[in-house]
């Protein structure tokens, strides 16, 4: 496409194409600095992604003051370590405090900071602490589970363990009570919607 700009990263992949001793002018090879360029675009677009902008015209007043939980959010996000991905799910909870926020907006919450350079507890907190500036709950909690790519794919002990973070804020980090419902609601796998 006429419009269509190169992309800057894509002559850096070349080179690292051709420093891995392979041919970048071999047919398989020709497109691949345009898509990994795009993929790595698409794959850290959070960056590009007002968070504050996201939650905050999504807020909704209820009278509602129960724990309200979005689990099993899918995750996909990119290690800063080593370029890999890491994947898994999230589970959001928090306590109302006269505000709740659109439902959908936690998962595109959730992806906004995973489609970034992360490390898993980094980005735990990160959504925790969002949720708790612009919603302000009572409380907040966010557990993720992950897999990662530069443990599995190189070998690394325990190859096949799932990681996993969390962060609680305010009531569900003082009330033992509340963190528990939280933990066992999310560990229930099964609810009959699939
Ligand atoms: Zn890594």
């Amino acid at each position: 496409m006429a419009d269509e700009k190169a992309d800057a990263i894509a002559p850096h992949i070349r080179s690292v194409l051709a420093a891995l001793g392979e041919d970048p002018n071999r047919e398989g090879l020709q497109r691949t600095p345009d898509r990994v360029a795009k993929a790595l675009r698409f794959l850290t677009q959070g960056y590009g992604q007002d968070t504050c902008e996201l939650l905050n015209g999504a807020l909704f007043s209820v009278e509602y003051d129960e724990m309200v939980i979005i689990k099993e959010i899918d995750v996909f996000s990119l290690c800063e370590h080593h370029l890999l991905p890491f994947f898994g799910k999230a589970h959001v909870a928090y306590i109302p405090n006269g505000k709740v926020v659109g439902l959908s907006k936690i998962p595109r919450l959730v992806d906004a900071f995973a489609r970034r350079l992360q490390v898993q507890e980094r980005l735990t907190v990160e959504i925790a602490e969002a949720v708790q500036k612009w919603v302000k709950p009572r409380g907040v909690g966010v557990v993720i589970e992950a897999m990662h790519f530069c443990m599995i794919m190189r070998g690394v002990e325990k190859q096949n363990s799932v990681a996993v973070t969390s962060c609680m804020l305010g009531d569900l980090r003082e009330q033992l009570q509340t963190r528990e419902e939280f933990l066992s609601l999310i560990r229930k796998k099964h609810n009959g919607l699939g």
